[in-house]
């Protein structure tokens, strides 16, 4: 009988490590930052020791940020000109700097919200041995 490569980690809580997450902290321990800048993430948590650099969050955060903000801008780009119909330039300059805002406000949390799940789910390089846990 072959042993299994990896023993089984311990099961790894994920609502409460999608919340550390986005909250940009440690999908472990909640306490030490995800990141070391805006988005680009730390080698392993200052807290605790985990290991956070086994991620592959690519090209999801990204899709969930335009999702999540091209229907917010998008409905209330339609909204505001069948109630209100503000002049172009307002509808401009109003939805282009939500966009960007919003935009830049979710990013970093859907990263860290994604880096969450796939610590709790001990995907990719969060199940094997050497990503800090016991
Ligand atoms: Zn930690």
């Amino acid at each position: 009988m072959t042993p299994e490569p990896f023993p089984n980690p311990a099961p790894r809580p994920r609502l409460a490590a999608l919340w550390r997450g986005l909250k940009r902290r440690c999908p472990r321990c909640g306490e030490g930052a995800l990141f070391a800048g805006y988005i680009r993430v730390e080698t392993a948590c200052g807290n605790c020791g985990q290991v956070l650099e086994g991620h592959r969050a690519d090209d999801a955060p990204p899709y969930f940020t335009i999702l999540v903000v091209g229907h917010i801008v998008f409905s209330g780009v339609l909204i505001g000109e069948t109630t209100i119909a503000p002049p172009l330039w307002l509808h401009l300059g109003f939805w282009l700097a939500l966009a960007l805002g919003l935009s830049l406000f979710l990013l970093p949390r859907f990263k860290g919200a994604l880096i969450g799940l796939q610590w709790s789910l001990c995907m990719h390089g969060f199940g094997s041995s050497r990503d800090g846990q016991p």
